[in-house]
Formats: C-alpha cells, structure tokens, sequence
C-alpha cells in the first residue's frame, strides 16, 4: 500500500510539557486518513494534524454514523515501540462498523496506516512506566445527504495524543436505577460515538450528587451490574474475582479479557458471570466485598472506592494485596517490555 506523506515543516514538540499532559487534549504532528468511496478504500495518506472541512450535511452529523477506537502505543529502554493485541482492535472497530452499516476498514489500510504514523511519531512515545502515546483511530460517514440512510463515503482516521499515566482520585459510583447506556439487541456492544454521548447526561447527574461514575446496570430489570461509566467492571469477593460475561449491552474490553486470562494464569479464582445489585450489597454489608474496579485501555484500572444504590451507601476499604494493583503491574509490565509476555499479546512496531 502506497501512502502518500505529507510532512509537518515545524514540529510543535517542543512546546509540549510532556510532564502535565491533561488526558486527550493534546495531539502530535501528523495524522493519517483514507477515503471510502466507490466501494473501496482510496487515498490513505499522513499529513500535518490539522482540521478538515466536511459537508454541514454529512450524515455523520444526523444520524450517528461513527465509530472508534482506542489503543496506546508503549516504548521502553530500548527506544522499541510496542502495541497492545492491536488485532483486537482492528476486529472490534469492524464489528462496530457492522452494526452501524459502515464498511469494514481494510486490514493493510488499519495497520499501515498504524505502523507509518508510529513510526513517524516515535519522538512523542516518551519511556518511563504510565507514558504512552494514545492511539484513536475512527470511522466517520462523511458522504453529504440528509436522506436517513447509511452513507455511501467515510474516513478513517488516526490521531495521536500523548497521555501519562492516569489516575482520576477516588471514584465513587451510583449503581443505576433510571438511566441505561445500552438495551438488548441495541449498540451497547459496539464502540459508537452516540453510546457516550447517551451517557453524559445521567453522568452529570450523578456527578451532581458528587459521584464521579455511573455503574450500568441491564436496561430491563436494573439489577445486574454490567460496566462502570466507560469501563468493564470487576467485583471482588473474599478472593474471588467476578465479572458479567460479555452480551449485546456489554463492551467487549481487550482490558478485561486480558485480565481474565492473566486471572486464570495466576491461579486467582475468576468467575464469567452474571452478578446482581444485592449480591454485592449483602457482600458488602458482611465485609465479604472487597475491591471493585473498572478496566479500560486509557485508566488501566480504576478502582471504586465507593458506591451508592438506592438509599445504601458503602465504603470500600483499602486492600493491602490488591487484586486492582497486581493486574495493574502484570499488564503495565506486558505493555512495557519488562515481562514475559507467554500469549503474544505485545507487537513490536
Ligand atoms: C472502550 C470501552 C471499554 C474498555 O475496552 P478496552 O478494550 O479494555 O479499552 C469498556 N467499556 C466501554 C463502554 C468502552 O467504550
């Protein structure tokens, strides 16, 4: 695949402090994109991070047409840049694309377009634990036409953001009652643009109430625990690790299976299934309950400190053998080249 590359003529590097990055706001110098036209993938090219013009009417814009990815690229004392089990990436985004009648981006246009922009970017990969360089490449219907219908033309994209290691302060949760973020046989398991932007509201709300995250629970009966805000969710109980199997409403986290695996490996007691509202409730109130916390590619892990349902509110506290700390540190140490990595899951680029 040839891509065509356009250089920046200044990088703006320099002008980054590297040492307070805020989360997602601050992108490198170039960025690659392809077209969908005519049924195929043309034009894959890197230029110079900048904005674009699009039609007001591209459906995009009306009717939701969007998906995405997130992904970090990890370096280490050798100055090699890893990714993470990227194939898994590559799939879902195309799942997702399914079922938002997009096109499936092409394998070589997903990975050449990945490898070409790493490698021009290696300088914004800083080593060191906890940096990474933020991968999110997306798909938008760009094709202008307010006819309700899926789109004839799109991109994909890739933009690069610096991150460092991320750590939100204590969160505390609601276990929701009202709202839902995803509904059987909905998009819940896809990564589309609008199931965040369903999320916000009942976010702020809670944010209101001084709670920094929603723990979703199933749309129809809200009494299984399904994800917590933008995360999959994991509940601890006397030693034992469990997490709701994945479904339409669920988000299949390349975090979470990962964790899974690294549970079985470490001879933890891992169970796939589903878990109810006062399973966790009676847990906590006996003390049995004793980490719960979030997985995601950008956080790693969250842990909750604490969670309110109803009236009841718990506390959690503090563990000296954390399960959240030591899936942090095996899966940090995977990413960074400083384990072994017996299933392959780390790609040098
Ligand atoms: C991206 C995402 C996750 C985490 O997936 P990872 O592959 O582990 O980053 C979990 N839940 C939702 C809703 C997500 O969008």
């Amino acid at each position: 695949m040839d891509i065509d590359i356009q250089l920046i003529e200044q990088s703006k590097i320099d002008s980054v402090d590297f040492n307070n990055l805020n989360f997602g706001r601050t992108f490198s110098d170039h960025m690659f994109t392809c077209d969908f036209k005519n049924g195929e993938w043309t034009n894959p090219r890197i230029t110079p991070y900048a904005p674009f013009t699009l039609e007001p009417s591209a459906r995009v814009f009306h009717y939701g047409q969007a998906v995405f990815e997130g992904m970090k690229a990890y370096k280490d004392d050798n100055d090699d840049i890893f990714l993470f089990r990227p194939d898994e990436n590559f799939d879902r985004i195309n799942k997702s694309a399914e079922r938002l009648a997009m096109p499936p981006v092409a394998e070589d246009v997903f990975f050449e377009g990945l490898k070409k922009l790493l490698h021009l970017e290696k300088k914004w990969i800083k080593k060191g634990l906890g940096n990474s360089l933020y991968l999110r490449p997306f798909i938008i219907a760009t094709e202008g036409a307010i006819a309700a219908s899926p789109a004839e033309e799109y991109k994909f994209m890739i933009i690069c953001s610096p991150a460092q290691s991320y750590y939100g302060g204590d969160v505390r949760v609601i276990i929701a009652e009202k709202y839902s973020r995803s509904a059987d046989g909905g998009v819940g398991y896809a990564k589309a643009a609008g199931n965040y932007a369903a999320q916000f509201y009942p976010t702020s709300l809670a944010h209101k109430e001084g709670y920094q995250q929603i723990i979703w629970t199933d749309a129809s009966t809200h009494e299984y625990l399904e994800e917590a805000g933008t995360m999959n969710i994991f509940f601890r109980i006397g030693d034992k690790l469990i997490t709701a199997p994945n479904n339409d409403r669920i988000l299949d986290g390349v975090t979470r299976k990962s964790i899974i695996q690294l549970a079985k490996d470490n001879n933890i007691d891992i169970e796939v299934r589903r878990v109810t509202v006062s399973e966790i409730k009676d847990a906590a109130r006996v003390g049995e309950l004793k980490e719960i916390f979030g997985s995601g590619t950008a956080a790693v892990i969250n842990p909750i400190k604490g969670f309110k349902h109803d009236k009841d509110s718990f506390e959690l506290a503090d563990q000296e053998n954390s399960y959240a700390r030591f899936f942090k540190e095996k899966l940090l140490n995977i990413q960074y080249n400083k384990s072994e990595d017996k299933h392959g899951w780390r790609v040098k680029i």
